[in-house]
């Protein structure tokens, strides 16, 4: 069994303060939640199984906010309702009461992976069938581009989400994020079944997709967040205009870092639901990158839809947004000239 991360099934986090640091020379160190935890005796810190005091790169600062990521519930899979409680380590869960490990890997195999905070605030499900997964929601993808083999925990914090590794038993803020993808989930219709009908993939809403381009190796351009479930099967003129805001948040062609990125991608989330509630509109696209951001959905009337978006928090910043809107009733636009992959 290799190195691996496990991911909370509900809200996407690890469930481990595992990562990669890189190293003098280009090396990479693992950063192991499980080693180690006080200063030396020299005063080094060997946090996480190292000792870093001669690296330039520094592992993620966890604190005590962070301890509730390394406490994980695994719902039995097999059949049973056993309910398994330890670490994480590499896909393995350590059940402290019977000191056996279940293998668990990404979170979903031998029993289902959740922190021991989000099994709580779901309500504490004793099987896996009335536990609620976050996987294909937007909320998810927003978080499935840290998911390498380790979890990329510096390429969160620079993208102003480390207010989501606060615990959530005394940070409202990560709370309420978890919440709100809860109560999203238990309104849910079940997905098990393939979409047949927008209403299906608006009810489901499971299909969402992150792809991140890049130059070079590493540097990020663009972030593409978009539904994969709609087709030209499905019937889809009752929503006829595809209505476009575009926001400028740089005046060079950059992608958005920092708090600044993580506003504009909430802001997705935000006129998603302002949009979907009541099926007005069909989120389907949002696109970062090259100092612009861009919104994409489908709606039934686009004054009624614009006037919701106008009352957006955030909808002006940090730049005045406009519209360049469609008409395309066959959603030619979203279907065919993006050319984006399909699941
Ligand atoms: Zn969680």
């Amino acid at each position: 069994m290799g190195v691996h991360a496990t991911f909370c099934q509900l809200c996407a986090l690890p469930t481990q303060h595992d990562h990669y640091v890189p190293s003098v020379g280009g090396m990479l160190r693992i950063y192991r939640g499980r080693s180690g935890s006080a200063p030396s005796e020299s005063g080094r810190s060997e946090n996480g199984g190292h000792d870093w005091a001669d690296e330039p790169q520094k592992p993620f600062p966890f604190g005590p906010q962070h301890a509730w990521l390394n406490e994980a519930v695994g719902l039995d899979l097999g059949g049973g309702d056993a309910i398994f409680r330890g670490p994480v380590e590499d896909g393995g869960l350590d059940d402290v009461a019977s000191g056996e490990s279940i293998f668990v890997w990404d979170g979903n195999d031998e029993a289902l992976v959740f922190h021991e905070r989000c099994w709580a605030l779901m309500g504490c499900p004793k099987t896996a069938e009335k536990a609620l997964r976050g996987g294909g929601t937007l909320e998810w993808s927003l978080l499935e581009r840290y998911h390498e083999q380790l979890f990329e925990f510096r390429e969160l914090e620079a993208d102003g989400k480390a207010w989501m590794l606060a615990d959530p038993a005394t940070d409202a803020r990560s709370r309420a994020r978890i919440v709100s993808l809860i109560e999203a989930r238990r309104h849910a219709a079940p997905s098990d079944t393939e979409p047949k009908s927008l209403a299906d993939v608006l009810s489901q809403d499971v299909d969402w997709r992150a792809v991140t381009t890049r130059v070079e190796q590493r540097e990020r351009r663009h972030l593409v967040y978009y539904r994969q479930a709609p087709h030209r099967g499905m019937s889809l003129s009752a929503y006829p205009h595809l209505l476009c805001l575009l926001k400028g948040y740089a005046t060079e062609e950059i992608l958005a870092t920092g708090p600044m990125l993580d506003a504009l991608e909430r802001f997705q989330l935000a006129m998603k639901s302002a949009l979907e509630h009541d099926g007005l509109g069909v989120m389907v696209l949002t696109s970062l990158g090259e100092g612009k951001a861009q919104y994409l959905a489908y709606v039934k009337d686009l004054q009624a839809a614009h006037a919701r978006v106008d009352a957006l928090p955030g909808r002006d910043e940090p730049m005045p947004a406009r519209y360049d809107d469609s008409n395309d009733p066959t959603w030619r636009i979203i279907l065919e000239e993006m050319g984006l992959p399909k699941r």
